[in-house]
């Protein structure tokens, strides 16, 4: 018996020492950006910080649910930053958030090993590091008598990069910048140089983030990529379209950081100005979240697509959405125009409704049985635009081309609330 019960609470250790985090890669993204709320708010909950949660880990082993590549930046804790504790997070620090063998071994133990759903390189404001590469390189100085050029050099080539995308841009711009680039050079490479953590993506068992924190604010500014946004705005629908809003970013501590800090989009969006065709409530978004254009009929001219730019590349925002609605003021009447072109027109308006009678045509031309006249040019109408944007921004092509820019088309039910995403 006593052999028994020794057996049975080996097997119990073994059993507690292989258990992985059950949390899947959303989970742990959504448990990060709750306690960096926590941290920005002056709301720390301390969790996982007492003498049980030392004794449990050290028992039964870690079970952390995110990898983090890191500065060695003594004001970038990540465990106070994203308020976690003992055996939450898997961190590894070093200057500059660089990768080389060590780190990139030290990540590998974290995503295979303790197979955490989530790895997140974050690079931060004001970085010391990125600092040092830029002014070596600007000024083309270097400490020959230690090991730190060799790694402001793995920080260079983000700073060239970050130069010649915006030559026009101040030192301390140019340094912000550059500590985004890093960050994203930093993924590629570990992608690049790591065998089994792009397995674990392709895989679908890793989800990989950017992410760069504010020292000063204490926020922490993701860099999403196109389908991450996508991700959010189709989440963000379902919510509006069942009465279940979230309301985030709606905050007074919030407004005032983007006063001062300036706004970081995830989305640039042309739609109609119809006062039912909400943006920022359509898909559940606040303050600071979406670049906005809109214009009877999201038609494109001149304004419209330099207001687009804007969004896409001094914003740089990773998703681009073209969206139109049922029951458009403005497609109704192109429609009614094509159909009876001796009615008449006042002022300005004739000459935005011929920007949308070539959809209106298109639509007639293919019209199928069954298939209904407005609904058709309203969906036409909408893929006029986005093919226009192609065609028209060369901005736009570059950062398609580079994989940071998605434009996809929709069309919005002012009815039942819900986006019909045109490309699915
Ligand atoms: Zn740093
Ligand atoms: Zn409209």
């Amino acid at each position: 018996m006593k052999k028994f019960i020794l057996a049975l609470l080996f097997t119990c250790l073994v059993f507690a020492q292989d258990q992985k985090t059950t949390l899947s890669a959303d989970e742990a993204l959504d448990k990060l950006v709750k306690g960096n709320q926590h941290w920005v708010e002056n709301k720390l909950q301390f969790i996982h910080q007492n003498s049980s949660i030392r004794y449990k880990t050290a028992k039964e082993g870690q079970h952390p649910f995110a990898t983090i590549l890191t500065c060695s930046d003594s004001r970038v804790s990540p465990e106070l930053i994203f308020d976690q504790g003992v055996g939450d997070l898997f961190v590894i620090r070093v200057a500059g958030n660089v990768v080389d063998t060590d780190e990139l071994a030290s990540i590998e133990y974290g995503v295979e090993h303790l197979e955490t759903p989530v790895l997140l390189v974050l690079g931060h404001s004001g970085c010391g590091a990125v600092t040092a590469a830029y002014k070596s390189w600007k000024h083309k100085t270097e400490d020959t008598h230690s090991n730190i050029p060799e790694l402001l050099h793995k920080i260079e080539p983000a700073i060239k990069k970050s130069y010649k995308e915006h030559p026009d841009l101040g030192e301390k711009s140019l340094i912000d910048a550059s500590v985004s680039a890093n960050v994203r050079m930093v993924i590629d490479n570990i992608l690049k140089m790591s065998e089994g953590t792009k397995k674990k993506v392709l895989a679908g068992k890793l989800k990989v983030v950017g992410a760069v924190y504010n020292t000063y604010h204490g926020h922490i500014n993701w860099l999403f990529t196109p389908d991450d946004v996508l991700k959010i705005l189709r989440k963000g629908n379902q919510h509006w379209s069942s009465d279940k809003m979230q309301h985030p970013h709606h905050s007074i501590d919030l407004r005032h950081i983007q006063a001062v800090e300036g706004q970081l989009p995830i989305f640039t969006i042309i739609t109609c100005s119809d006062s039912r065709v909400i943006p920022e409530l359509i898909f559940d978004q606040g303050v600071g979240d979406a670049f906005v254009i809109r214009v009877a009929g999201n038609i494109l001219g001149g304004d419209e697509l330099a207001s687009i730019e804007y969004g896409v590349k001094h914003l740089q925002t990773p998703l681009l959405l073209v969206l139109g609605h049922s029951s458009c003021g403005a497609v109704t009447a192109a429609l009614d125009h094509v159909q009876h072109p001796d009615h008449e027109q006042h002022g300005n308006i004739p000459k935005l409704i011929s920007k949308i009678e070539p959809a209106v045509r298109e639509a007639q031309k293919d019209l199928k049985k069954g298939e209904n006249l407005l609904d058709k040019s309203i969906v036409v109408n909408v893929r006029t635009t986005h093919k226009q944007i192609i065609e028209k921004s060369e901005a736009a092509r570059k950062q398609i081309a580079e994989g940071r820019l998605k434009i996809v088309s929709a069309v919005y039910n002012i009815e039942t609330g819900k986006v019909e995403w045109l490309d699915d």
